[in-house]
């Protein structure tokens, strides 16, 4: 059966880095609800005023907005078979919307947390750069490229500092995650539908583990 694969995780975990790498890798494609948000950003509507608004303190966008997202961008022709949703769902009510779209699109959910301590992850988002052409994700402290704020791909292009990867964007984006989705895990665990990986070691480690989870 098709699958969605579910990467839980704190932010900062490596969610959408091990994504992007089942994307490239096994053509899995990578459902970022973060990034379909971030997009949004540059359109000059209401909504995505008041999305740039939510993301910016760090807090949630509604449940039935990022549904609504979800389910148009899932019912596209490349998430007929399995695809990897990164960065959803966030809440109790988003995990229940989505047992309701897998029904619908014949699939079975499997979620895989991407578990980091709080210290690290703190270290990950406040140094973490990306590349605006290729999205490739740096780090200052642990990954730098190697011309200092230049993507190693694309050296014209100036990498950047998310508006929400500040200190208190930050700090507010890691209670929310403890508050509203770290009881996803449990959730998925009575299920037996959860896989855990540990989150702190080397991309690669990390990627042979969650591939041979599937
Ligand atoms: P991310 O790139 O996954 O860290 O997401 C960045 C921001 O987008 C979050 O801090 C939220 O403001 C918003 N966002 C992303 N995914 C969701 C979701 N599933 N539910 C609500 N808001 C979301």
């Amino acid at each position: 059966m098709d699958k969605i694969i579910v990467l839980i995780g704190a932010p900062g975990a490596g969610k959408g880095t091990q994504a992007r790498l089942l994307d490239e890798r096994r053509g899995i494609p990578q459902i970022s609800t973060g990034d379909i948000f971030r997009e949004m950003k540059t359109l000059d509507t209401p909504l995505a005023r008041e999305v740039q608004e939510i993301m910016a303190s760090g807090k949630l966008i509604s449940d039935d907005i990022t549904y609504k997202i979800v389910r148009e961008r899932t019912s596209r022709d490349d998430c007929k078979a399995t695809y990897v949703l990164d960065g959803y769902p966030r809440t109790a009510v988003q995990a229940e919307q989505l047992e309701q779209l897998a029904k619908e699109q014949g699939k079975e959910i499997q979620a895989i947390e991407v578990d980091v301590d709080s210290e690290e992850l703190m270290k990950r988002l406040t140094g973490r750069r990306s590349c605006p052409v290729c999205g490739e994700i740096y780090n200052i402290y642990s990954m730098p490229p190697k011309v200092e704020g230049r993507c190693d791909e694309h050296p014209d292009a100036e990498l950047v500092h998310r508006a929400d990867d500040n200190e208190d964007s930050v700090k507010t984006r890691l209670d929310t995650y403890r508050e509203n989705t770290a009881p996803l895990i449990d959730y998925y665990a009575k299920s037996n539908r959860l896989a855990k990986v540990d989150g702190s070691g080397d991309v690669e480690d990390i990627y042979s583990e969650i591939d041979g989870l599937l």
